[in-house]
């Protein structure tokens, strides 16, 4: 490709809202054949909201509330600010947190009121010795609505969940669409549990099979390392610190613009605005660039 030609080609991509690292980002650009994405702020919107506050044994919603921000006061995590958010909206006072400690991908631990407290995935619960199975009915039901349910246990005991929506962008399901229509595979990964990221693939329009949930952020660069071992090049577009090992270890790194910073030094493409139908923009503009010169 010439200097020319690059030049233009970043400069239409950049007129997109498409920015372009240099010039082997868009000559990989030509080339990928498969598209991982990741769920939770880049396929969503990455604004969650508690949409249901449900107890379990002797506990009550204030209660479970309580406990669950007192935990997660300490967290920066989309779920914890959710959390944060109702219980201001309710008036919840939010008792002070001591010990508090972070398990990237699983969530949070710490001291309230005296009581140990667990916040986080089911797997995260349960590793703590804490049945969940009272409301299996109640995970299963927003799960399958695509929310995700976080789990809390207070001193030991099961105190109940915390059902947690984020609504998915509104052109992702066309961009899916898209992409196929180019010929990529498109993938899905993410840390949420496989029925929630099921739904969400769902009403995006990717194949259950294309899913990959539950995978921790260390291995996210695994699993874009073994889909490249397939032989295929493989551009990864994700939002988060934890996607960012991810996203230096594609083919290709597309972060969106309004996540991590990190994010964006690990990649190679930032959309700006975060539209993933810019990604076939990138895809088209980098085919006529490096075409014209052939
Ligand atoms: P994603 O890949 O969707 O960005 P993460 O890797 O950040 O997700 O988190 C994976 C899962 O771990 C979440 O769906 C949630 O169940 C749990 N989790 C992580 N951090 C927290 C937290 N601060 N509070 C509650 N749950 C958490
Ligand atoms: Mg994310």
């Amino acid at each position: 490709a010439t200097p020319t030609a690059i030049m233009v080609g970043t400069g239409k991509a950049a007129e997109h809202g498409i920015l372009v690292r240099d010039a082997e980002a868009l000559e990989t650009t030509r080339r990928i054949d498969a598209i991982v994405l990741d769920k939770t702020g880049t396929l969503t919107q990455g604004k969650p909201g508690v949409t249901d506050l449900v107890p379990a044994g002797g506990f009550d919603r204030e209660e479970l509330l309580r406990f669950a921000a007192g935990a997660e006061s300490g967290s920066e995590h989309p779920l914890a600010e959710a959390i944060m958010a109702r219980a201001e909206r309710d008036g919840t006072s939010v008792p002070k947190a001591r010990n508090f400690e972070s398990a990237t991908g699983e969530g949070v631990r710490a001291s309230v009121e005296g009581r140990t407290v667990l916040v986080g995935s089911r797997a995260f619960i349960e590793g703590g010795g804490i049945s969940t199975a009272a409301l299996a009915s109640e995970v299963d039901r927003l799960s399958q609505g695509g929310a995700t349910p976080v789990h809390v246990a207070v001193g030991g005991e099961y105190a109940g969940l915390i059902g947690i929506a984020d609504a998915v962008r509104p052109e992702s399901q066309e961009a899916v669409r898209q992409l196929e229509a180019l010929g990529l595979e498109v993938w899905m990964l993410t840390g949420d549990n496989r029925a929630t990221a099921r739904a969400v693939a769902r009403e995006v329009g990717i194949p259950e099979e294309r899913v990959i949930p539950e995978v921790l952020p260390e291995r996210k660069a695994q699993e874009v390392e073994r889909l490249r071992r397939d032989g295929k090049t493989v551009a990864m577009v994700g939002d988060g610190i934890n996607d960012a090992p991810a996203l230096a270890g594609a083919d290709l790194g597309v972060a969106i613009g309004t996540g991590a910073d990190v994010a964006m030094a690990a990649s190679d493409i930032t959309l700006i605005g975060g539209d993933l139908r810019n990604i076939v923009t990138a895809i088209s503009l980098s085919r006529k660039t490096v075409g014209k010169i052939k």
